[in-house]
């Protein structure tokens, strides 16, 4: 057994981020300031869109693009089940229906024609998600909105980075929202972005970042907030604290080096559990170039593999390895099934099957190959299926 308990997800911070917080905290200035600027310029220059707006985490930006939107009492968004509760607590909470669609069984992304289908006279917003650091068919999906007049906001949490078939990256074009949480694959500590190139709207989700006052809260020219400021609608506390976008900032500039080593290690899980029954790893999804390996999923069958889920995931924790479930189907956490009258959604079956076989893997740049050698051990060792392993 390993002597470190491997987690299944471990930030990467050098010298350099330790660096960029302190250099703020010794400033005099430690919210929201210049290096939350400077963080949303890396984005917009980077992606080439006209906005981005740092929060305090995706889920206050969603709740932001949401509120944006005037989605409330008698609306519908569209949204797979199989996401992070994140979405559908902000959808349910400003009292709308969300819709849940069923996903590929392979890739965990939903298809356009079942968000297409899902389509209701009171549906007001599509979110849908790049799965795992995979791309979802876009094009199609803004096709939809734009011939039924419904924004669609992509859930980019897990896809900074990703770029798609037809050389977009994930960001480039309409709104999306990206995590920097410290599982996610840069991090601000708590963070989140949404980027969006419709100006308007990026206007708006900046004013209801703070208490919906006419100007931010730290303008360049005075090094503090305007006195004059008033609030043109009520807002919301979600600005991001410069201590943290400096860490932002920081991991940015090793956003491609991130993705790189995630790249390497999940080929090598791939390779090396090829040959195991029952034990599948998601498949590839058409539209993506590049995957930004936000998680290595792998599905566990009991049938084909020999052991179940729970069994496989408390046999690698003794032999010290995390892991953990990406995700478990919203519509099926306790107070969704206590409230069945507050979403809708119907066939969920590929969200289901995989909801309860789901497992992710250790995967973090500061991973060592010896690492890798250790969980794919521990794997073989696990599940009677392998090749070698006697039943
Ligand atoms: C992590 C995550 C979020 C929320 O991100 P936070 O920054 O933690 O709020 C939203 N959607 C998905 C799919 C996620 O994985």
């Amino acid at each position: 057994m390993r002597p470190e308990f491997l987690p299944f997800a471990r930030p990467s911070i050098s010298d350099e981020d330790v660096k960029a917080v302190t250099d703020v905290l010794r400033s005099g200035w430690i919210t929201t300031g210049a290096k939350c600027a400077e963080l949303e310029s890396a984005f917009t220059d980077r992606l080439g869109t006209s906005t981005a707006v740092a929060t305090t985490s995706a889920t206050a930006a969603m709740h932001l693009a949401l509120v944006a939107l005037g989605i409330g009492p008698g609306d519908e968004v569209v949204t797979p089940s199989m996401t992070w509760v994140s979405t559908v607590n902000m959808i349910v909470r400003l009292g709308a229906t969300p819709v849940f669609v069923d996903v590929d069984r392979e890739t965990l992304m939903t298809s356009p024609l079942a968000i297409e289908a899902a389509i209701t006279d009171r549906t007001r917003a599509i979110i849908p998600v790049d799965y795992a650091g995979a791309a979802i068919d876009m094009a199609a999906i803004r096709a939809i909105g734009i011939a039924h007049d419904i924004p669609v906001i992509e859930d980019a949490a897990h896809a900074i980075g990703t770029r798609r078939k037809d050389g977009e990256e994930v960001g480039q074009v309409g709104t999306a929202i990206f995590s920097l949480h410290p599982i996610k694959t840069i991090t601000s500590g708590e963070g989140g972005v949404l980027v969006t190139d419709d100006d308007a709207f990026g206007e708006n989700i900046r004013r209801l970042r703070f208490h919906g006052l006419g100007v931010d809260a730290w303008e360049r020219g005075q090094q503090g907030r305007s006195p004059q400021a008033e609030v043109l609608e009520p807002g919301f506390k979600y600005n991001l604290p410069d201590m943290n976008a400096a860490l932002g900032l920081s991991q940015f500039h090793r956003l491609d080096e991130f993705i790189d080593r995630r790249r390497e290690l999940a080929m090598q899980y791939r390779e090396r559990l090829a040959s195991i029954p029952g034990l599948t790893p998601l498949g590839d999804a058409e539209m993506t170039d590049r995957h930004a390996w936000h998680l290595f999923i792998v599905r566990v069958d009991p049938d084909a593999a020999g052991i179940d889920r729970s069994t496989f995931m408390a046999a690698l924790k003794a032999d010290n390895i995390g892991t953990g479930i990406h995700f478990r189907a919203v519509h099926t956490q306790k107070w969704f099934v206590d409230h069945p009258d507050r979403w809708r959604g119907a066939d969920l079956v590929n969200t289901e099957w995989n909801s309860d076989r789901i497992c992710s893997l250790p995967l973090f740049p500061g991973m060592t190959d010896a690492d890798i050698d250790e969980v794919v051990a521990s794997i073989r060792n696990a599940v009677p299926s392998s090749p070698g392993v006697p039943a």
